[in-house]
């Protein structure tokens, strides 16, 4: 085991990110220049308008670069600077952003907890960067000794999902800060499935304390938005600016900002499917138990229940007979599981129903 990494506010990052990205140049799009004025000549865009239309949005024009109207509304959400967040279509381009950020290929390495979000593992590989995994402890919890045996100086990523998706589970936030405390690099908190917890036990809250804490949030789960594709990330300033600097210069687009603004100025949507998605996951983890060929219904924080299941290939087949499609996990440990996500009341009636059915 290592001692605990020390670092100056901003020398921290600076040394964490590839040595090639210090000096980096980014590209200046002609809207980062100025976007005060009344005549727009500076980018190439059609003037005359656009052959299709939607409400509150020039559709002929190149979107903010930097998002300036997204980054001050999440920024009010969690209390934090607007310098601390960042935009990215859906957080799995973050993940992507962050390992390409960070990583040297072939050097640096990436740590993971499984059984978990499988894009952590392919984002990677994609960037050609070593994976090292530590399995969950029989609870899906993290084993905090056996995870700190494999930090070592070159782990420049760990990521903790939490609600943890498949498992369902919330990971404990004393273990994330323990390993936060021994780990060089930047412990990244996947909260994609957060607002369906019960606890209120947010790693967001901690971003200011613990400087390399970078939480992702999406708006495709509880918001219901996975179509938009918006997520993002709470972090460090200096990380931030560094992932706006080799982002692509106009990564999210107006439509998904002028929508995404505009359902998070009504809550009220979000609020009631939070409420009928936890009454729904409490029904039918309760009735699951009661049904014949289940072994097992794990607890669950997400919008989803892993289920263990006496055969886990009948009862998928059983499912896909009637029409409808769950999960099924490859891993050694989850083979007998199926993730099932909670649907409407009816959907879920009817999972129940097939699966009572089952023989
Ligand atoms: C669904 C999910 C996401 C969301 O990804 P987006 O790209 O924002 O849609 C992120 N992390 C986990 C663990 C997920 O299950």
């Amino acid at each position: 085991m290592q001692m605990p990494f020390e670092y100056g506010e901003i020398a921290m990052i600076d040394q964490l990110i590839r040595p090639h990205f210090k000096g980096f140049k980014p590209y200046r799009s002609a809207r980062s220049e100025t976007q005060a004025a009344k005549i727009f000549l500076d980018a190439n865009e059609l003037s005359l308008g656009s052959p299709v239309s939607v409400d509150g949005v020039s559709l002929n024009r190149y979107p903010d670069p930097s998002q300036t109207s997204l980054r001050e509304v999440f920024a009010c959400r969690h209390g934090v600077s607007p310098e601390r967040i960042f935009c990215g279509v859906g957080s799995d381009e973050i993940i992507d952003l962050l390992i390409r950020l960070l990583c040297e290929p072939g050097k640096d390495e990436v740590l993971i907890l499984e059984p978990t979000y499988g894009v952590y593992r392919v984002q990677a590989d994609v960037n050609a960067v070593h994976v090292s995994s530590i399995q969950l402890d029989a609870k899906f919890q993290i084993d905090v000794g056996k995870t700190l045996e494999a930090i070592t100086s070159d782990t420049k990523m760990l990521f903790c999902c939490s609600p943890n998706n498949p498992t369902g589970n919330l990971l404990r936030t004393n273990d994330i800060l323990e390993l936060s405390s021994h780990v060089r690099g930047i412990v990244v908190v996947d909260e994609a499935y957060i607002d369906f917890a019960e606890s209120s036990d947010q790693l967001v809250s901690l971003v200011e304390r613990f400087e390399n804490l970078a939480v992702l949030r999406t708006l495709s789960k509880a918001w219901g938005l996975a179509g938009i594709r918006l997520g993002y990330c709470v972090a460090h300033p200096e990380l931030v600016s560094y992932l706006l600097r080799i982002k692509a210069p106009y990564s999210v687009n107006a439509v998904t900002s002028m929508l995404a603004l505009s359902a998070l100025r009504n809550e009220k949507f979000f609020a009631a499917s939070v409420e009928t998605v936890k009454r729904e996951r409490a029904r039918m983890a309760e009735a699951l138990r009661n049904v014949e060929s289940v072994r097992e219904v794990y607890p669950s924080d997400a919008n989803f229940l892993l289920v263990d299941f006496l055969d886990a290939g009948k009862a998928f087949d059983a499912l896909i007979k009637q029409g409808i499609v769950v999960r099924r996990r490859s891993e050694p440990r989850l083979r007998s599981c199926l993730r099932i996500t909670i649907g409407t009341p009816e959907e879920n009636g009817f999972v129940l129903r097939t699966l009572a059915r089952m023989k």
